[in-house]
């Protein structure tokens, strides 16, 4: 199994056992103080692979001076397997300029480094698939996605190397459920954002990515295939995405 997207920084905090059973997990970065954190707590254990970038909400008017210090991490640690997460939320009083310049700067980023990029869209979706569109030969993931059965396809067009990033709350959400059973096989990762979304029976707690067990097992009962068959699917793509060998 492998977690594609959680939080491990001291802000966020880890706890025992928080990894356990885990082939993998990629911790996704927000600020570049996470970013340079993620590049330590990689050290550590040899299963965290770490990703850079700058969350929406973390973004400030110093965009060069952000850029820049993102752009020297890339150039300096090889062992970076994606740039985000990024992107765009369009919730409350926003600077949705700012926002889109930040955006596309990472994405630039990504290609130029090769690195996959880890999309961040909340109440965004139909501008966020409109930069993208503008990008070829991109590959990324739409985290925590949340486009609605409709969309899919349209994030499917952009290429073959897109992927749907599913959390702990199919668990609960019965929509989530249709959204799993209209994405291909082949484009389906899962993901705790830990410690956010804790999946059913732990809702309400603080999420750890050992508990993406919960989300493959709801994934086994969707696909109806077996446990085994299922993790390998799901973890062939999270491969592919994040260029693991
Ligand atoms: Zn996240």
């Amino acid at each position: 199994m492998i977690d594609t997207h959680a939080h491990l920084t001291s802000r966020f905090g880890r706890k025992s056992g928080d990894i356990d059973g885990l082939e993998y997990v990629i911790l996704a970065a927000s600020s570049i103080d996470d970013s340079k954190e993620n590049i330590t707590l990689v050290k550590s254990d040899k299963r965290l692979l770490p990703s850079v970038g700058i969350h929406p909400q973390e973004i400030n008017k110093e965009i060069d001076k952000q850029i820049n210090s993102l752009e020297e991490l890339l150039k300096k640690h090889k062992e970076i397997v994606a740039v985000g997460e990024c992107g765009l939320e369009f919730v409350g009083e926003v600077d949705k300029n700012l926002q889109i310049k930040f955006f596309e700067k990472q994405i630039k980023l990504s290609l130029k480094y090769n690195k996959a990029i880890i999309v961040h869209s909340r109440k965004a979706i139909e501008e966020t698939l409109e930069v993208l569109k503008k990008y070829q030969n991109l590959r990324g993931v739409i985290h925590c996605y949340s486009g609605g059965k409709k969309k899919i396809k349209n994030f499917l067009e952009l290429g073959e190397d897109w992927f749907f990033g599913i959390d702990g709350n199919v668990t609960y959400e019965s929509g989530l459920i249709e959204v799993v059973k209209n994405i291909p096989k082949d484009r389906l990762v899962l993901e705790t954002d830990s410690p956010f979304l804790a999946p059913i029976p732990h809702r309400g707690e603080e999420n750890k990515p050992a508990w993406i067990k919960n989300i493959y097992e709801k994934v086994v009962e969707i696909w109806g295939e077996e446990f085994k068959k299922t993790e390998k699917i799901i973890d062939d793509n999270a491969k592919r995405l994040f260029k693991i060998i």
